[in-house]
């Protein structure tokens, strides 16, 4: 892509925005690890080092529980000092410039809520909470991950005593049917969707974009590599997220001061 293209790109990509009346967000990996957190589906990542602990096995094995809880306790140290980057924070400047309505993620590090964005639609869920199985209560993964390593032992639920678990969606877990909904109903305004740093190849997130599709709704691409969905939308930019997203946002400041 040379430098005029990628221009005309970035201002047609900007243009899509300012026209738009309704956009949402979906974003994956790929903005997270701008921001040092590793992809887990990556080569060096949790899933490539590790055995994966599916659900079942979560509740019905304690030792499968306790090798869940050994991961999460090293995962959650690459998240919990993370912080967000110019990605997250250039969502947050257009929800604010009311450019963006709704954010959807496939991440579970809470990095929008911490730049700023409200109302996250988390499709699977937040290893910021941990939750009862049992009762639902519920308590900051800090303190849970902090109990375990002390202990040494999967921490129960201070309320029940039932077996807890961090607030996400495990391998052979459903998915939440109220965050469902609530993506469903969400993109059933939807004119543009903004998909960033996702491969768009698993679902649901991979279908997201076209849920309640209309003849006036764009989809909008950015990511490292090609994705599996490229051919479907209506522009695609490969590229870092960092960098790409702040020259959209160049565009997009001067095409409103030319308003
Ligand atoms: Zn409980």
């Amino acid at each position: 892509m040379n430098s005029e293209n990628s221009t005309d790109l970035y201002r047609l990509f900007a243009s899509h925005i300012c026209e738009s009346k309704f956009t949402v967000v979906l974003t994956g990996a790929g903005i997270s690890t701008e921001s040092g957190i590793p992809d887990f589906r990556s080569p060096n990542g949790v899933w490539a080092t590790n055995r994966q602990v599916y659900f079942d096995e979560f509740l019905s094995d304690p030792e499968a529980r306790y090798e869940y809880w050994r991961q999460k306790s090293v995962s959650h140290r690459e998240f919990a000092d993370s912080i967000p980057n110019v990605g997250h924070r250039t969502i947050v400047k257009w929800q604010k410039q009311g450019l963006v309505e709704r954010v959807i993620t496939q991440n579970i590090d809470g990095l929008h809520q911490q730049a700023g964005s409200e109302d996250v639609i988390e499709i699977h869920g937040t290893a910021r909470r941990v939750a009862c199985l049992s009762c639902g209560w519920n308590e900051d993964a800090e303190v849970m991950v902090q109990r375990f390593l002390a202990n040494d032992a999967c921490p129960k639920c201070d309320e029940c005593g039932g077996i807890t678990k961090h607030a996400t969606i495990s391998f052979g877990q459903q998915l939440n049917e109220t965050v469902m909904q609530d993506t469903i109903d969400t993109l059933r305004k939807a004119e543009l969707v903004i998909a960033l740093g996702t491969s768009l190849v698993v679902e649901p997130a991979a279908s997201i974009p076209w849920i309640n599709n209309s003849a006036r709704r764009k989809v909008a691409i950015v990511n490292r590599e090609e994705t599996g969905k490229d051919h479907l939308a209506d522009i695609v930019i490969n590229g870092e997220l960092g960098v790409t997203l702040t020259e959209i946002d160049k565009h997009v400041e001067h095409a409103m001061m030319a308003d």
